[in-house]
């Protein structure tokens, strides 16, 4: 059972023709993933308990005649983040580093109703603040690419765990693009949907108005499957929208031609000359599909980086102030009174990012400093969407990097907050804007390095998306 090329249809069709149960499968995934875990440390916590239990019952169906469903037995990985019903979930923080939730997320609920095995949660930066899975409060994540490197953020163990072939999709969550950066820092497939196409309850809250579920996988049509599985209204989830869920993999034909694609020029001064080339090329083999490609404009992009940092820090200062000692958290045990208390217990239990974090969304939304900030970014915001409302007039799809550079090295920007909020340039305007935005392999460096190519379409417009992504995928896979 080579686990690392296992895909969504291989999993069905071995257990359907009998060749391995769901059980056998589930150990097997299990003990390749204790196996393979310490050269990466993508993977925070297995759950075998839960895994096998759901196994049994993917056999059970099987046995009994019915569809095992569309992830019948396939092994996932989720990020920790995404509270699971009796399994730890830490957020990659020492806060929760304890805390078992009484409750599964919806995302995981739908998973393992559709014969999802669900084998572990996954490593990540904490409360999912960074780029690189270093913020994580148990140790970095290596991508397993090119171990000196980091797998990008803040869902680096989720991409790790599918391009290290310890799960063969997995679920992240992107805010300002955690899943998309990661994504193609590993070489593996990464979508971020619309927001709302997804249910965020039970998703730990980071800033709740750019906050999504996505997944990962090694092809862009079991991305889609993982989709339509966890995509669509929740009454859990106000925010969840009725918008009907497609069937994605039936529109992935190969068939791109006459598709208008816009290329933003805007994103394409600041590359890395390595990266430009590989997205240059992966043009040219759009166009050689039939897609017509044009330059397009997308003029507020410069301000997105200050934009992105003004709310999301906002929205964090006020969810984050929850972990207060008293409900679910750790309890600093150095206090006397109830307000150092609250000090000690999130002064000892915060890392440094989400403290920085705490206080500059405190302070832009401080009495004086709202309109200048706060408000400001949101006016901002609106002409980011406007830009991209304007470009999807005259194009179907726009195709961007993902990052201006590949996977650094381990330790080179942590200490440069700056220099990491930079490497999110291209990722967060599609956030700020709420639409579909996917990154999907496009090569790799000299050094043998993955670069990512970003696609992004209308809101609601998932379908588009994945029909390029996987005619693109076509192409690469012949080469
Ligand atoms: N890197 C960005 C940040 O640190 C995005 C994180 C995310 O999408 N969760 O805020």
């Amino acid at each position: 059972m080579d686990i690392p090329s296992l895909t969504i249809d291989r999993v069905r069709h071995a257990l359907l023709s009998r060749e391995f149960s769901a059980c056998e499968l589930a150990a097997a995934a299990l003990r390749f993933a204790e196996a393979e875990n310490p050269k990466t440390n993508a993977y925070l916590h297995l759950c075998p308990e839960r895994a096998m239990a759901a196994a049994l019952r993917v056999d059970e169906r099987i046995a009994r005649g019915e569809d095992p469903g569309v992830l019948g037995g396939v092994p996932i990985a989720v990020k920790d983040v995404i509270v699971t019903k009796g399994v730890k979930t830490t957020c990659g923080s020492r806060l929760l580093a304890d805390y078992v939730p009484p409750y599964d997320a919806t995302a995981v609920i739908r998973i393992e109703e559709a014969g999802g095995v669900i084998l572990g949660k996954t490593n990540c930066d904490e409360f999912a603040m960074g780029s690189s899975t270093e913020n994580s409060a148990f140790g970095p994540v290596r991508n397993p690419v090119a171990l000196d490197r980091v797998p990008g953020g803040s869902s680096g163990g989720s991409a790790a765990v599918v391009a290290q072939g310890t799960a063969v999709v997995s679920l992240g969550s992107d805010t300002g693009g955690s899943i998309r950066q990661p994504a193609s820092f590993c070489g593996v497939v990464g979508v971020t949907p619309t927001y709302g196409r997804v249910s965020r309850y039970g998703l730990t809250a980071f800033a709740s108005s750019l906050d999504h579920i996505g997944p990962f996988a090694r092809t862009v049509k079991d991305a889609s499957t993982v989709l339509s599985v966890i995509g669509g209204r929740d009454p859990r989830d106000s925010t969840s929208a009725e918008a009907p869920v497609p069937d994605y993999s039936a529109h992935l034909t190969g068939d791109v031609k006459g598709l208008k694609l816009g290329l933003p020029i805007e994103y394409l001064k600041q590359l890395t000359s390595e990266t430009g080339d590989l997205i240059a090329r992966g043009v040219d083999k759009l166009k050689a599909l039939g897609c017509q490609v044009r330059e397009i404009s997308l003029p507020a992009t410069e301000y997105a980086i200050a934009c992105y940092y003004i709310i999301a820090t906002a929205e964090a200062s006020s969810n984050l102030a929850r972990y207060d000692g008293v409900r679910y958290t750790f309890r600093s045990q150095s206090s006397d009174t109830l307000t150092d208390m609250y000090r000690n217990t999130r002064g000892e239990g915060f890392g440094a990012e989400c403290k920085r974090r705490i206080m500059l969304g405190t302070y832009v939304l401080s009495a004086g400093y709202y309109d200048a900030y706060y408000l400001k970014a949101q006016k901002v915001r609106t002409l980011i969407a406007r830009d991209f409302a304007n470009a999807f007039q005259e194009v179907d799809a726009i195709v961007a990097p993902v990052s201006p550079f590949p996977a650094f090295k381990l330790g080179e920007k942590v200490g440069d907050p700056l220099a990491m909020y930079l490497s999110d340039i291209f990722t967060i305007t599609g956030s700020l804007a709420g639409i579909p935005c996917m990154s999907v392999p496009c090569g790799n460096t000299a050094e043998g390095l993955p670069v990512g190519m970003q696609i992004l379409t209308k809101h609601f417009d998932e379908t588009t998306m994945f029909r390029l992504a996987d005619a693109f995928e076509r192409v690469q896979k012949k080469e």
